[in-house]
């Protein structure tokens, strides 16, 4: 029903086009003025305004994918608003819509919009990125030899091109790739299509993806009289069949199932149908990510009193028509899990829906597992690992309000979900929340807040270890502030369960009374590997760490041993002090690197050489670090070859499945000590695991990075968590070569405010985020001196319009080399911007191919 004043609807519609869009395989870099430029600043939210042809009037509507035209091309747009008027003369007519239902929601267009001024990432890849490549229907090109033009006037390569479409008739962009005589054809086509020799057009590609459809029978004829006498033995046995299904269940049977069972093909069945015999009705399958999985139901425990209070605030503000971010401290295995499943059972309750956001798809199997018990019927899952047939079913299903809790990973923030009740994002702090590779750029945690404002809805952000800017702005009363600071006691059954069974008294199990409600954390113990040295024991497990991994494999139980692999074999270290060579102006720790050997500092570019001799202690062996998962796995079995070992790597778990797969055989004790990375730091649950080994936490903790202090900290904290989360006692036992960095011992002694408050003092001094905001604008180019002259230029282009517009608040730092200074045989080069408010000076900035801003970069590596 059109709204009757807008009975013919507005004529005009605001659509955002893709122009970076990647058309017939040539990549065109925006194209200005081919199409209808309504805007000149803002570029990156851009829109073009079209007309509203009058067979299409009252039907288009924001959120829509249509056809526009676009210079020679036809592209798909989005239409992101109508208008009654345009701002240019002439516009072109929208050609059709794709679909009558709107892709976007009006609160998916308006987070787009937010998306695009908040991380300076264009307007149409925020949308983009929200519908599934399945809707995407392509344009390609086609291309056709004109006769008549003057063919010797060509050069050789251009006329080799145009003799192959005289040759083969008209070619699609990809026919010519695989035919062209050089690499280089695409600006020789190019030419040729500008002066006339080549007509190009553009033709719609099918989608690939399309509703997954299946045939299901059902007998009609249930008086066996009327069946078919005798002659026919196949159409009897599907007669049969079908007659023994029609008991108890529904009757409709898949005419797949039936063609296995009874050899029948499907020839026979429609023969069946048509005497009548037979009802056959077409149905859409989903592809669904959960197919495999058995969730066992599970009823939501009493919550202890520490959850109940907490929960008490977070039921209140659920009932608000408007609700708030809160930010929940919990200890690890304090509950907070617990309290995202009560808030999403009361959001479903009110008939609203939910997101949850997990950090890396290594965790998703468990969280699944817990949601998919708690509510099954509406589960959908979104991460990078889906196929796009699951992807796509995914979507429509949320689209249409038949799943309504969605779990997934950082894009899930971006899901169709209607009448959004609460947003959880769990472990807040978590950097792989930020997208800052490929477009559009943004921050899951950010979004997500961003998301729940515009729907009313409530969100938490958990963590044992917040964020220290989601830390501060909960100080200053931005974020609600909770907190569960103790553990509680899980398992406790699954262990009572494990003893009963093997029928024997674990030797390190005391009794817990059944009324106690709260455990200790594990006890973390500090070794100095300075010391094992000195004791003259250079192996890669101190004597602690061997003694209780010996007793962990003896009394049955389970090891983490965990590896950082970030950093790596970077920071040069006194094996004798504990000495990091550090940069004497940012007092971050500097990078070795080999050729030609040097020490950089990648935050300011100071460079020194590698001493060959501590210059705090005068000792020789001052060298950079390395240890990886393979090597300590090999250590383990070398050192207790009874043990059974799981490597747990991004080599060695390449898919969603593996994660699956490893987490079952540890699960069920198949392997009993992990090597891991990263991946294993987060999320476990795992009753059985006792010790938690650090081989080494200095890595970490010498990145040249700002961060790499709140990294080192949250991360221990969270390998630490993992240990002793059932009634059996856990211990933590992390090696480094400086026990005496403020990190190490704030993690060891779970004092995050004391960590916070004196990372927060170094942050404050130095003008860093979240006292200052940064962007970092980052140039890449094949060619090292242009890489840095282009980076130099803007800095100056910066300084001057810094001064221009008196922003003095407002500093660039650099060019500097960052610490991964070539990628992909491109060279890198830096700018930091430092400010109050740096997007002021950059947003209406147009940088040249090349470039990549990230706005409140994770990382400065
Ligand atoms: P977190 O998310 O903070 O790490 P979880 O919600 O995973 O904590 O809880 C840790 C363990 O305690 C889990 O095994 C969970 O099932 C259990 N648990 C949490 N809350 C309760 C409760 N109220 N009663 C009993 N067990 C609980
Ligand atoms: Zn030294
Ligand atoms: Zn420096």
């Amino acid at each position: 029903m059109t709204d009757p004043g807008h009975a013919l609807g507005q004529p005009y519609a605001q659509v955002a086009v893709d122009t970076a869009l990647t058309v017939s395989g040539i990549r065109f870099a925006d194209e200005g003025a081919t199409g209808e430029d309504s805007e000149d600043e803002g570029w990156l939210q851009r829109t073009f305004h079209y007309g509203i042809p009058a067979e299409l009037r009252g039907q288009v509507r924001p959120g829509q994918l249509v056809w526009v035209p676009f210079g020679a091309r036809q592209l798909q747009g989005i239409v992101v608003a109508l208008d009654d008027t345009s701002p240019v003369a002439e516009t072109r007519d929208i050609l059709a819509l794709l679909d009558p239902e709107p892709a976007l929601s009006a609160e998916q267009l308006a987070l787009a919009n937010w998306m695009s001024t908040r991380y300076l990432t264009p307007l149409s890849a925020a949308l983009l990125a929200m519908i599934p490549p399945a809707l995407q229907q392509r344009a390609t090109m086609r291309y056709e030899a004109l006769p008549g033009g003057d063919l010797a006037a060509l050069k050789p390569t251009a006329r080799a091109l145009y003799d192959l479409l005289i040759e083969h008739g008209a070619l699609t962009a990809a026919e010519l790739a695989r035919v062209a005589p050089v690499k280089t054809w695409r600006p020789h086509l190019r030419t040729l299509v500008a002066d006339g020799y080549v007509r190009e057009t553009t033709v719609l590609t099918e989608p690939r993806i399309r509703p997954h459809k299946e045939e299901l029978v059902r007998l009609l004829a249930t008086d066996r009289a009327t069946w078919p006498s005798g002659r026919s033995p196949r159409q009897l046995a599907v007669l049969e069949l079908l007659a023994r299904c029609l008991e108890g269940g529904s009757g409709w049977v898949r005419v797949a199932d039936i063609r296995q069972q009874t050899g029948a093909s499907s020839a026979t069945v429609r023969a069946l149908a048509d005497k009548g015999l037979v009802a056959i009705r077409q149905e859409t399958v989903w592809r669904d990510p959960l197919a495999g999985m058995r969730f066992v139901p599970i009823a939501s425990p009493t919550l202890t009193p520490d959850q109940e209070l907490v929960w008490q605030t977070i039921a209140a503000d659920l009932e608000q028509p408007q609700g708030h971010p809160f930010l929940l401290q919990g200890v690890t295995g304090s509950g907070k899990t617990e309290l995202y499943l009560r808030a999403v059972e009361r959001v479903l309750a009110q008939g609203r829906g939910a997101i949850v956001l997990v950090p890396e798809i290594a965790l998703t199997p468990q969280i699944i597992r817990r949601f998919g018990a708690r509510f099954p019927e509406v589960l959908a899952v979104m991460h990078g690992a889906l196929s796009p047939g699951e992807r796509y079913d995914q979507w429509r299903r949320i689209r249409s309000g038949e799943l309504r809790v969605v779990v997934g990973a950082r894009s899930a923030i971006l899901a169709p979900v209607q009448h959004l009740g609460v947003v959880v994002v769990d472990e807040e702090h978590e950097w792989t929340y930020k997208q800052d590779q490929q477009t559009p750029h943004y921050h899951a945690r950010e979004a997500a807040i961003e998301r729940a404002r515009l729907a009313g809805a409530s969100v938490i952000l958990g963590s044992a270890t917040p964020d220290l800017g989601s830390y501060y702005r909960a100080q200053r009363g931005e974020l609600c502030y909770l907190a569960l600071p103790r553990r509680v006691i899980g398992h406790r059954g699954v262990i009572d369960q494990m003893l009963a069974e093997n029928g024997v008294t674990h030797s390190r199990y005391t009794p817990v009374a059944a009324e106690t409600l709260y455990a200790d954390l594990p006890e973390v113990q500090l070794v100095d590997l300075r010391a094992e040295l000195r004791v003259g024991n250079s192996a890669m497990f101190s004597r602690a760490l061997d003694q209780a991994l010996g007793e962990t494999l003896a009394a049955g139980e389970q090891a983490i041993l965990f590896v950082n692999r970030r950093g790596m074999a970077s920071a040069v270290v006194c094996r004798d002090c504990g000495y990091v060579s550090q940069c004497p102006r940012c007092r971050l720790a500097m990078a070795y690197h080999a050729r030609p050997p040097r020490l950089l500092c990648h935050h300011c570019g100071w460079r020194e050489p590698v001493p060959e001799i501590c210059p705090a202690c005068g000792s020789r062996r001052i060298r950079y670090l390395s240890a990886g998962t393979e090597r300590v796995e090999s250590e383990v079995l070398r050192t207790h070859p009874e043990a059974r070992t799981l490597r747990w790597d991004s080599d060695t778990a390449t898919t969603a499945q593996s994660h699956e797969q490893f987490l079952s055989r540890f699960m069920q004790g198949e392997v009993n000590v992990l090597v891991g990375t990263q991946m294993v730091a987060k999320g476990f649950d795992l009753p059985l695991v006792t010790l938690v080994g650090v081989v080494l936490a200095d890595t970490a903790l010498h990145l040249p990075d700002l961060y790499s202090g709140e990294r080192t900290f949250q991360l221990l904290t969270q390998v630490a968590g993992r240990a002793g989360r059932s009634v059996l006692p856990g211990k933590v036992i992390i090696q480094t070569y400086q026990p005496e960095h403020p990190a190490v011992q704030a993690a060891a002694r779970y004092d995050y405010e004391g960590f916070a408050q004196a990372e927060l003092a170094f942050r404050r001094e130095h003008r860093y985020p979240p006292y200052t905001q940064l962007v970092r604008l980052e140039y890449a180019d094949g060619d090292a001196e242009r890489a840095h002259s282009e980076t130099e230029r803007l800095a100056r282009m910066l300084n001057e319009r810094i001064a221009l517009l008196g922003m003095y608040g407002v500093d660039v730092i650099g060019p500097t080399p960052p610490y991964f200074a070539r990628a992909r045989g491109r060279w890198r080069w830096q700018l930091l911007v430092r400010g109050l408010d740096p997007l002021r000076l950059l947003r209406d900035l147009r940088l040249p191919l090349g470039w990549r801003i990230d706005v409140d970069p994770v990382s400065l590596l």
